[in-house]
């Protein structure tokens, strides 16, 4: 059994919500430049450059048809 994450967790889920934060800030900046956001904010997978020249977009193919198919 492994002791290595022994009270290290809590560390790393903040660590990795202030990395998100920032994520999500960024992104949202590109946004309001009028201009896609690199990634994809619901997954966070990178937008492929054709994608995001031909429109603006916030989401990737996969979540943009998901996000549509739920409204
Ligand atoms: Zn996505």
């Amino acid at each position: 059994m492994s002791t290595a994450w022994a009270g290290g967790t809590d560390a790393i889920v903040e660590r990795m919500d202030k990395m998100t934060e920032l994520f999500v800030a960024e992104a949202r900046k590109t946004i309001y430049n009028g201009v896609s956001a690199t990634h994809c904010e619901e997954c966070g997978e990178p937008i492929p450059e054709a994608r995001r020249k031909a429109i603006p977009c916030q989401y990737c193919l996969s979540c943009q048809t998901k996000l549509e198919k739920q409204r």
